[in-house]
């Protein structure tokens, strides 16, 4: 994989940050970008161990004259679209800026490539979000049915994605990605507040955690594995959208129970469920079918939801020794 150049859009992100490990690990020249390298990202990649390992760019991604220069100058073999608006639950205090982020800036980012850079190879991060409740477990077939302005945006996302690959015959596809994790997360994300709230609770820390609805079921699983997926899916011979998950689907209360659990403890009294917390229409199951992703790119998920619990509980409790 030597001389082969990457973009990556949202390279500040979780999966921006596993993703340029992963490629430079692979010899790749990494150029990446945020829409503010003064406020906080350098610092993220510095941590990384990565600052002058990779080319930064300041970039809004939704600027369509930007992302064309940018592609123009740089025309990588590869890009990856990672940024955007990312929560689900701030997609609803921020539909608008959900939205344009994460549709105009696939756009832009289509529109370049369509002109500047027609033989590179597109990654979209797509959505489980964008099936909402699954009745079985959701493969590429399954229609898409969002339940959120994410979930709706990431659909439209998609879409572009399908209507670019027909219409121009670009290599663009989707990863249809189900939840994955690392300690990269934000602490707002719900596995990234309790594994740390855990983490608290062993350091001996009093106090109870306020949670959403505990029946929600997810398909929780490791995010360094999926980047190897993005990169995978950009190998094949064909351009194709994958979804990308472990397979499993357990509920909230599992995956709080196995972060207590991987620790030692009970969770107890330590858990408050706090209404204000449910979501205006909540996902209640979302579970999904990676056969394709298997049987395409030869890729599956060894991490599954407990393991996912013990590695973040272990890796923020070490974090709290150091400090
Ligand atoms: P993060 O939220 O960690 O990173 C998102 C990136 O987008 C950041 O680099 C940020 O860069 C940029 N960004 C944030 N808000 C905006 C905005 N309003 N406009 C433009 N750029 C913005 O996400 P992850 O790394 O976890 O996820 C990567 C992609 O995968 C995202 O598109 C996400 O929606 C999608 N995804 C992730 C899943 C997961 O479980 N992690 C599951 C399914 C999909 P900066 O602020 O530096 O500009």
């Amino acid at each position: 994989m030597k001389n082969r150049s990457a973009l990556i859009v949202g390279i500040s992100g979780q999966d921006g940050i596993l993703l340029a490990q992963h490629l430079l690990g692979l010899g790749y020249k990494v150029v990446g970008t945020s829409r503010r390298l003064d406020q906080g990202p350098t610092a993220r990649l510095a941590a990384a161990g990565m600052l002058d390992r990779i080319q930064l760019v300041t970039l809004d991604p939704c600027s369509l004259a930007s992302v064309a220069d940018l592609v123009r100058a740089t025309r990588p073999q590869e890009i990856y679209n990672l940024a955007g608006q990312s929560s689900v639950a701030s997609s609803f205090q921020y539909p608008c800026e959900t939205v344009e982020s994460v549709t105009r800036g696939t756009l832009a980012l289509l529109e370049a490539v369509r002109m500047w850079a027609p033989e590179a190879r597109l990654f979209n991060a797509g959505s489980s979000e964008c099936f909402g409740n699954t009745v079985a477990p959701a493969n590429e077939q399954t229609p898409l049915a969002p339940r959120s302005p994410y979930g709706a945006a990431k659909a439209a996302s998609m879409h572009l994605i399908n209507v670019y690959r027909a219409s121009y015959g670009l290599f663009a596809c989707s990863g249809i990605t189900f939840n994955h994790e690392s300690p990269l997360r934000p602490p707002q994300f719900v596995t990234s507040k309790v594994a740390r709230f855990v983490a608290g609770v062993v350091q001996g820390d009093g106090g109870q955690l306020k949670v959403g609805n505990l029946s929600v079921r997810r398909d929780w699983g490791w995010a360094p594995e999926y980047v190897e997926a993005f990169h995978l899916m950009l190998q094949a011979s064909e351009p194709r959208d994958l979804v990308l998950a472990t397979g499993q689907s357990s509920s909230l209360a599992d995956f709080i129970a196995a972060c207590f659990a991987s620790a030692g403890l009970q969770m107890r009294d330590r858990i408050e469920v706090d209404s204000s917390l449910f979501r205006p229409s909540e996902i209640q199951v979302s579970a999904g079918d990676p056969t394709a992703a298997r049987e395409t790119i030869g890729w599956r998920a060894k991490s599954m939801m407990r393991d996912v619990a013990s590695y973040l509980v272990r890796t923020y409790s070490a974090d709290r020794q150091r400090k």
